[in-house]
């Protein structure tokens, strides 16, 4: 692993064969000074010092930096470790490279604690580096990158030192900035002095050697281009290998295997439209073999980020498993560089943010600069970018949050959230307090108040105040939601309906005072605020009804026992019922078996300790002559009573002709009802007919023949039924 000394040499091969315009005579001056300053310091591992900026410098030649970056990467150290001074730099280079320098040396010298408060701090002074202008952090990522290339040569505490920062402070802002390549070399490198076992393990363990690794994705790469292409003219196909502090994440944060990781090789499909990504998970199921369980739909059901993309996983004609994510451009988009607006630094790297979002056009310039050949463009986007655009400014707790130059404190609610921007009623900037078209400015520390009072908003004046169009959109939104009357309708009729489940029989009268009480402690001034509140879903009735219930018993005898109960279903969604003949309170679970849905005719047996499962009466499970079955007790009748909104999984065997398009007709259908979909396969029978298997989540009996009819209008189909 011992990286080859860099010479000067390979620093000039590598701007020639970059092709790029660079400002040769600063980097030669630049080199010379370096040289001559260090002299004959030496590296611990007893190279001349200069080869440590020279390799810096190379590494961000190959990030696509321009001519300053480069001079400053050669001379990142001759102000801390040499008589050089910023004075001379800036007169021999000018005040743009001094700074550089400058701030590369203030960087090192932040020190770094794992002190939480410390952190925050430390994380906000690099940020204010970064706002000022962005090279500055990559200048220092390429130090740090070279340094841990080099750290075996240094005492084993120091080496773990370095991998812990880097893995909490650089490798996180590697990310922030979109630079994929040096995270992850950043983590691989620091993993093997935190954990050098684990690192070893994996290593060992890697099915493929690294240049196998690489060959292997390149090979499915192209097996899916030719075929896909014959299917879909414009396709965009990205494949990657996990890197090995990928996969440790995996198995020591989330317990797995090795074996259970499917991610290692991953292949990307990126396509114009919705269709065309069904169209394409077609193609890829009829390519490779699908492994069971592994499809996930995240189009027709997004993640709450709003993450969409089909996932599938699928065995290689080696029988090496690897993930297929499939998704638009615009799906694409969103992916890399997220929506939600917050940078968790604690929550390392898994939170999105607009951070990223602001941040994240640094690759993108460094994208687009690989077709340019003036590097000075490059800075020129930078700089205009991030430090004049921005505001970086702060919550109490220490997160960090970015916005257009111009946010109000109101914008700066709404970014967090919602619900805090609608309940804001002022706010606090560095402690104190602020009128609400307050700018909010670089670095402040920024505490909104809100109030718990329902009912309470936005104003309309507000849409004229706020700079950003997330904001504007949510208060629009909230006026939307807030049509009073339809909400406080829905909210009555939604009481109604679940006292007359829970049987509950008041008169108006009564039913006012029971509300009357839970109004209150909900802080709805009136009953009518609170039928708003559960109407708008500010509040949750199942949450209040516990307590109406318990204030109505007090009142009031239960009526009779009633011959049957209802037993509800032991989800949090719990709205279905099924009832069970003499039977109180017990667990109720759908058996896998036969999937029973509302409305089939059902059937229960008492489990040894698990409740009673819910049997189709049909199932093969159930014995068709009760007299003569081995435990007859154990089977009770049962009925599904009440409105149904408990969702079910059921799984439909659709044969159909073979022909293409069909299992994108398929999901499109599935598309457009906006069903989700766990589960999709498709393969030939004997007959040569198409077998699509389809898991499907409906809410009863009727959502499913609702469906089975939309399917089977599509051509060719021939027969549907639940399998
Ligand atoms: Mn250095």
């Amino acid at each position: 692993m011992a990286e080859q000394l860099k010479t000067y040499g390979d620093l000039l091969d590598l701007l020639k064969a970059n092709g790029r315009t660079y400002d040769m005579d600063m980097i030669d001056r630049a080199y010379r000074l370096a040289k001559e300053a260090h002299g004959d310091q030496t590296r611990h591992s007893g190279a001349p010092y200069v080869s440590h900026p020279i390799a810096a410098a190379c590494i961000l030649v190959e990030l696509g930096m321009d001519s300053e970056s480069i001079v400053a990467g050669l001379l990142h150290d001759v102000v801390e470790d040499t008589d050089v001074t910023l004075e001379q730099i800036t007169k021999s280079f000018g005040k743009s490279v001094s700074h550089l320098i400058d701030g590369v040396t203030k960087l090192g010298k932040i020190p770094y604690t794992s002190r939480e408060e410390q952190q925050a701090e430390n994380i906000r002074k690099m940020l204010m580096a970064m706002a000022d202008d962005v090279r500055v952090i990559i200048i220092k990522l390429a130090d740090r990158l070279h340094n841990m290339r080099t750290i075996e040569f240094m005492k084993p505490q120091k080496q773990r030192d370095k991998a812990l920062e880097n893995m909490e402070v650089y490798a996180p802002i590697a990310h922030r900035l979109g630079i994929r390549t040096v995270k992850e070399e950043l983590e691989d490198l620091s993993l093997r002095y935190l954990d050098p076992m684990g690192y070893e393990e994996i290593e060992k363990n890697l099915a493929l050697r690294n240049d196998e690794r690489t060959g292997f994705i390149a090979s499915i790469k192209q097996q899916i281009l030719e075929r896909m292409t014959l299917v879909i003219p414009k396709v965009y196909l990205e494949g990657r290998v996990k890197s090995i502090h990928g996969i440790y994440r995996k198995m020591f944060m989330q317990g797995k295997s090795m074996d259970e990781i499917f991610d290692v090789f991953a292949i990307r499909i990126i396509v114009d439209t919705v269709t065309d990504c069904y169209t394409a998970l077609g193609v890829i199921h009829d390519l490779f073999r699908p492994i069971p369980n592994r499809f996930k739909d995240y189009i027709s059901t997004p993640k709450p980020n709003l993450y969409q993309s089909l996932h599938t996983t699928v065995l290689s004609k080696e029988g090496i498993p690897f993930e297929v994510q499939i998704r638009t451009w615009e799906m694409h988009h969103t992916a890399e560089y997220g929506i939600a607006a917050h940078w968790k630094y604690k929550l390392g790297l898994s939170g999105q943010g607009s951070l990223e979002e602001r941040l994240s056009w640094v690759r993108q310039i460094l994208e687009d600069q690989k077709e340019s050949d003036d590097a000075t463009d490059l800075v020129r986007t930078i700089k205009s970018d991030l430090s004049q655009d921005t505001v970086f400014v702060f919550t109490p707790n220490g997160d960090v949050i970015s916005l257009p130059v111009g946010s109000t404190v109101i914008d700066f609610a709404y970014s967090i959230h919602s619900a805090v921007g609608n309940r804001m009623i002022g706010a606090k900037v560095n402690k104190r307090i602020v009128p609400l078209d307050y700018q909010i400015q670089n670095g402040q520390i920024i505490e909104i108040l809100t109030t718990k009072e329902m009912g309470r908003g936005p104003s309309r004046d507000w849409l004229k105040i706020v700079k950003t169009s997330e904001a504007r959109n949510k208060i629009r939104q909230w006026f939307k939601k807030e049509r009073r009357e339809e909400n406080i309708q829905e909210g009555r009729a939604e009481v109604e309906r679940e006292f007359k489940r829970s049987g509950i029989t008041v008169t108006d009268e009564e039913l006012f005072e029971l509300l009357s009480a839970s109004s209150k402690r909900q802080n709805c001034a009136t009953v009518e605020d609170l039928y708003c509140a559960i109407g708008y879903g500010g509040i949750q009735l199942s949450k209040v009804l516990p307590k109406i219930k318990e204030e109505y018993l007090k009142n009031k005898r239960p009526p009779a026992e009633p011959e049957l109960k209802v037993v509800h279903v032991s989800s949090k969604k719990s709205a279905s019922g099924v009832l069970i003949d003499g039977m109180d309170g017990c667990l109720i679970k759908f058996s896998k078996c036969c999937n029973p849905l509302p409305g089939d005719d059902i059937i229960g047996f008492i489990t040894r300790g698990f409740g009673v499962s819910i049997h189709k009466r049909g199932c093969s499970n159930v014995p068709q002559d009760m007299e003569h079955a081995p435990e007859p007790e154990r089977w009770v009748s049962a009925h599904w009573v009440g409105e149904v909104k408990e969702e079910f999984q059921t799984t439909l065997e659709i044969v159909a002709d073979t022909r293409t398009g069909l299992l994108m007709e398929i999901t499109q259908q599935f598309y457009n009802m906006h069903l989700s979909v766990h589960n999709l396969n498709s393969r030939q029978n004997k007959e040569g007919q198409t077998i699509v298997t389809a898991t499907i989540t409906i809410n009863g009996k009727d959502h499913l023949q609702t469906v089975i009819n939309r399917l089977s209008n599509i051509a060719n189909i021939q027969s549907i039924r639940r399998s």
